[in-house]
C-alpha cells in the first residue's frame, strides 16, 4: 500500500495544476488500499495567504478528495502543520551538525550579495565559497554559544547522487550534477538564522517521518530531487518513490496562468461543473487509461490508476471538460441523491433569477419548480454543460407562451397538414400519461397514416418520412419548433391538459 502526500503551501489557492497532483497521489493511495495525507508546508510564514488553508480544505473536500490524515483530521503522524513542528527540523538540522553533513555559516546577506555579484562579473556559477566550512568547530560552537546569526548548510557531496524518477527515468541523465569550479559549492540552507527549516530540510523530515512511499509532484520540482536524496543520504534513510510530472500548458504551448484557464478551482465550483467532471478532466491530464474513453467515474479511476504518466508537458484543451461535463451529468440519476439535488438547485437557481414568476406560472401553475425542473433534467441532463447553458436550451419549459406552435412545412412526405393536425389530435389519448405510452401512440398514428395515404403509393410514404413529418409537426406545435428532449419525453413532462391547449392553439 502506498502513503502517498499532497504538500501545498497556503500562499494561494487550489487550481489546476495542483489539482492533478494532489489528485494523482489521492488516486494512488486509493488504488493500493494506502492512505492519502495532507500536509500544510507553512514554513514560509511571509507568503502565507490568511484564509488560504480555509479554501483549500473546502475545495479538496469539494472535488472529493478526503484525507486520512492531516489537518482537522489529525491522524498518528501529526501535526500536519509544518510551522507546528520546527523542533523536530531543528533537531536534525543539529543531528547533521553533528554527523558532519552540515556546518553553520554565518556570513551576512551583504557578504554573500557581494560574492554573488562578483562571481556574476566574472561569468562564474553564483554559489557560495565554503567560507564558514573552514572555520574551526571551537570557533563555530562558541560563535553560536553567543547567538551570533548563522544558517546550517548541508555539506554537498561532490557529485549530487542519481535517482531513478517514475517519469524522467535515470535523473541527473549520464553524468551527475558536478561543479564548475573548485571553489563554488551548491550547499543548500537547511535552517534559516530564525531557526525556521528551509522548504528541503523540512520537506524531507517530513516525507522521511509521515512514513512517505512515493512522491508525485510538479517537475518544477525535479532540479531539488537530488538535493533531497543527497541529504536522505546523510541522514542514511530510505528515499520515497518520484513521480515528477510534467507542466499544464496552453493550446499555445505557454504555461497556464492565472488569466487562461489555471483558474482558482472555486470558480469552476461557481460556474457549475460537477466534481466528478473536474476530477475526471484532471485526471486525464497527463495520465490515460486504456479504456478507449475519456468518461470515468471516480470510482473506476480508483481502480484503474497506476502512476504511470506522460514525460513532458500537458496541453489543456477545456472543451473536454465540457464534454465529460454533459457525460456525468447524463450518469447522474435520482437514485444519486445529493449529486442529482445539487444538480436541481444549481437549474432552479437560475430559472428563478432568469425568469420572473409571471412568465414561470404559465406552465407551472401545479408544479413545484424543483419537481418540473427534476423531470426535464431526466429527460436531457445528457445535454448539460452548466446550468446557464442548460436553461437556455430548454428555455421553453420555463417560457412557453413565448413560442407559439407553429408548422412550418414538411420534412418529407407531404401529407396534407389537416390530414397530420387530425391524426396527431389522438396522441392525447395516450394512456398512461409517460413517455413509453405517448411514443406508443405516436408510433400507432404513423403507422395509421401509412395506411391511410398507401392508396396514393408513392416512394415519399416511407416509414421514415411519414415518421419524421408526425414527429417534426408535434415539436412545431407543442414546444414551438424549439431543440430539447425528444417529443414524448417533453409532452410528458408538459402534461396532458398543455398539449391539448397547444393542439387548439394551432387550429384556432
Ligand atoms: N510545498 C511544495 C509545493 O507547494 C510541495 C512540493 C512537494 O510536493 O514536494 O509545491
Amino acid at each position: 500500500p502506498a502513503r502517498t502526500r499532497f504538500a501545498p503551501s497556503p500562499t494561494g489557492y487550489l487550481h489546476l495544476g495542483s489539482l492533478r497532483t494532489a489528485l494523482f497521489n489521492y488516486l494512488l493511495a486509493r488504488r493500493t488500499g494506502g492512505q492519502f495525507l495532507l500536509r500544510i508546508e507553512d514554513t514560509d510564514q511571509k507568503r502565507t495567504v490568511p484564509d488560504a488553508e480555509e479554501k483549500l480544505f473546502k475545495d479538496l473536500r469539494w472535488a472529493g478528495l478526503e484525507w486520512d490524515e492531516g489537518p482537522e483530521v489529525g491522524g498518528p503522524y501529526g501535526p500536519y502543520r509544518q510551522s507546528e513542528r520546527t523542533a523536530l527540523y531543528q533537531l536534525h538540522a543539529g543531528q547533521l551538525l553533528e554527523t558532519g553533513h552540515a556546518y553553520r555559516c554565518f556570513c551576512t546577506q551583504e557578504r554573500l550579495q557581494e560574492l554573488a555579484e562578483e562571481r556574476h562579473k566574472l561569468g562564474l556559477p553564483t554559489d557560495y565559497d565554503r567560507r564558514c566550512f573552514h572555520m574551526s568547530k571551537e570557533e563555530s560552537n562558541a560563535k553560536a554559544a553567543d547567538a551570533q546569526p548563522h544558517v546550517i548548510r548541508l555539506l554537498s557531496p561532490p557529485k549530487y547522487p542519481s535517482f531513478i524518477d517514475l517519469v524522467y527515468g535515470k535523473v541527473p541523465k549520464g553524468a551527475t550534477l558536478k561543479r564548475t569550479v573548485d571553489d563554488a559549492f551548491d550547499d543548500p540552507i537547511l535552517l534559516k538564522s530564525d531557526g525556521l527549516p528551509t522548504y528541503h530540510l523540512a520537506n524531507v523530515v517530513d516525507d522521511h517521518h509521515m512514513e512517505i512511499t512515493h512522491v508525485v509532484r510538479g517537475s518544477e520540482w525535479l532540479i531539488a530531487t537530488p538535493k533531497h536524496i543527497a541529504m536522505y543520504e546523510a541522514f542514511g534513510w530510505k528515499p520515497p518513490a518520484f513521480a515528477h510530472v510534467g507542466l499544464l500548458v496552453d493550446e499555445e504551448g505557454n504555461k497556464l496562468s492565472k488569466r487562461k484557464l489555471d483558474i482558482d478551482i472555486a470558480s469552476y465550483r461557481d460556474k457549475g461543473v460537477l466534481p466528478d467532471a473536474l476530477v475526471n478532466f484532471v485526471a486525464l491530464l497527463g495520465w490515460s487509461h486504456n479504456m478507449g474513453k475519456d468518461f470515468c467515474t471516480v470510482e473506476r479511476l480508483q481502480e484503474l490508476f497506476r502512476p504511470k504518466f506522460t514525460k513532458g508537458n500537458t496541453t489543456v484543451d477545456i472543451r473536454k471538460l465540457w464534454f465529460l461535463q454533459s457525460k456525468h451529468a447524463a450518469n447522474i440519476t435520482e437514485e444519486s441523491g445529493q449529486p442529482f439535488a445539487d444538480l436541481v438547485r444549481q437549474v432552479e437557481e437560475v430559472v428563478v433569477k432568469e425568469y420572473n414568476v409571471a412568465d414561470r406560472s404559465h406552465t407551472l401553475q401545479d408544479t413545484l419548480l424543483p419537481t418540473y425542473i427534476s423531470s426535464i433534467l431526466k429527460a436531457d441532463a445528457r445535454n448539460y454543460s452548466t446550468p446557464e447553458e442548460f436553461v437556455k436550451r430548454v428555455e421553453f419549459f420555463f417560457r412557453p407562451q413565448h413560442y407559439p406552435p407553429i408548422f412550418d412545412g414538411y420534412q418529407k412526405s407531404n401529407v396534407a397538414v389537416d390530414t397530420l393536425a387530425s391524426a396527431c389530435r389522438q396522441i392525447l389519448q395516450a394512456s398512461p400519461w409517460t413517455k413509453e405510452g405517448i411514443q406508443k401512440e405516436i408510433l400507432t398514428t404513423v403507422a395509421q397514416l401509412e395506411k391511410s395515404i398507401a392508396s396514393e403509393a408513392s416512394e415519399k410514404h416511407s416509414h421514415r418520412a411519414v415518421s419524421a413529418d408526425v414527429h417534426h409537426f408535434l415539436r412545431g406545435v407543442i414546444l414551438g419548433g424549439r431543440a430539447g428532449p425528444t417529443v414524448a419525453e417533453s409532452m410528458e413532462i408538459l402534461g396532458k391538459a398543455f398539449c391539448a391547449a397547444r393542439f387548439s392553439e394551432f387550429q384556432a
